[in-house]
């Protein structure tokens, strides 16, 4: 059979990225010590106030935690604290570094490892986005206010995941990064038929399309189960599939294939007040349905995303967002950043607009708050 090459296929390569090691199991924290010891000889362990006062006791090594020095994370992932912490890593000769707690204490040690030229063992300790196995890390104002993000030249060295700690966790962090995983094969969908170049400015790999795809697939068939599980405090098959979608496929899903109106739609409704008391992966969520408004996509497909998001609890309606009550000026606020050069939204292959977006974002609302009334029937 002949190939057929476009333009575009002939100018940009296939491109995917990884993490160096994936290490994912009950008990897994015990590798850490041997892990850092393969990196170097002077580690630094930073971890958040939480992991400092509630995880670290509950592992013991031969000899404590002597073996690595332990700094506690300030709160924030901005200049000011990067700054410490470089001049920490070159003070100390530091040679490793380990970042274990929630997204900011991650993306943090991941750009100190990187401006420092250190290796970096993420150890994700909740499991609510795709944050731990990518190559970037986003920077904040010391107030909390989005400033940029970071690329890294490589991404992490090592990512350790305890599944015993995470079924610790609350399970709203379990189903954000539900969310956040649900969006990577849609996206990944959108970028390979519309042409669009993924996050490393490359065309997705056959691998990466299949590990997006996994990822949904993982999903639909162990997140209800994987809740209920987390609910309980249990580790299990489910939640093991689970937490894997969630950190690894989506991880490698979202960077080696691209994203599109679902990351979008979730970077809009960030000007909405109303939305930020919710966490990342569920504002992605109802980007994906709005997403299929939007492509028109079949009600066999929507129906099936619906029952998923109702079924283990991420939002379906603006009320479900806490936006019921907000104005169509400021739904056109939130359109009209969705639709910003700069996003990811045209990768879609619909020419879209802040007028289409709204209604698409409407029309999810609508379709959800009716698919409630029939259950209520
Ligand atoms: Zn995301």
């Amino acid at each position: 059979m002949i190939l057929i090459k476009d333009e575009d296929s002939v100018r940009q390569p296939l491109k995917a990225v990884f993490p160096g090691k994936y290490i994912q199991g009950k008990k897994a924290l015990n590798e850490l010590k041997y892990l850092t010891e393969l990196f170097g000889s002077r580690g630094l362990l930073l971890a958040s106030p939480s992991v400092v006062a509630h995880v670290l006791p509950k592992y013991q090594f031969e000899n404590g935690w002597d073996w690595i020095h332990i700094d506690t994370f300030q709160g924030e992932c901005c200049r000011e604290e990067l700054e410490r912490l470089v001049a920490k890593v070159h003070q100390d000769k530091t040679d490793v570094i380990v970042g274990m707690g929630g997204g900011k204490v991650i993306d943090i040690a991941k750009i100190v490892a990187d401006s420092t030229g250190i290796p970096v063992i993420v150890v994700p300790t909740i499991a609510s986005s795709d944050a731990p196995c990518s190559g970037c890390g986003v920077i904040y104002s010391r107030d909390g206010i989005f400033e940029g993000v970071h690329y890294l030249k490589m991404n992490p060295q090592a990512v350790l995941v305890d599944e015993s700690i995470i079924a610790q966790a609350p399970t709203r962090f379990l189903v954000s990064g539900m969310g956040d995983a649900l969006a990577t094969w849609f996206e990944a969908r959108s970028c390979k038929s519309s042409g669009s170049a993924n996050e490393c400015s490359g065309y997705a790999t056959h691998t990466a399309m299949a590990i997006a795809h996994l990822c949904y697939k993982t999903l639909l068939k162990h997140g209800i189960q994987a809740k209920t599980d987390c609910d309980l405090f249990v580790t299990s098959e489910a939640l093991s599939a689970v937490i894997e979608a969630n950190i690894l496929m989506s991880g490698l899903g979202f960077e080696s294939c691209g994203l599109a109106s679902a990351h979008s739609i979730h970077n809009g409704l960030t000007v909405l007040e109303e939305t930020h008391t919710f966490y990342h992966g569920e504002k992605v969520a109802f980007g994906v349905l709005a997403g299929l408004h939007l492509i028109e996509a079949g009600i066999k497909e929507k129906d099936t995303v619906y029952c998923f998001c109702e079924s283990v609890g991420l939002p379906t309606t603006f009320e479900d967002l806490k936006m019921e009550g907000v104005s169509r000026d400021r739904l056109m606020e939130a359109a009209t950043k969705i639709c910003h050069p700069s996003e990811a939204i045209h990768h879609e292959v619909k020419k879209v607009d802040p007028e289409k977006v709204l209604i698409a974002m409407k029309a999810a609302d609508a379709y959800g708050r009716k698919r409630k009334y029939i259950h209520i029937l």
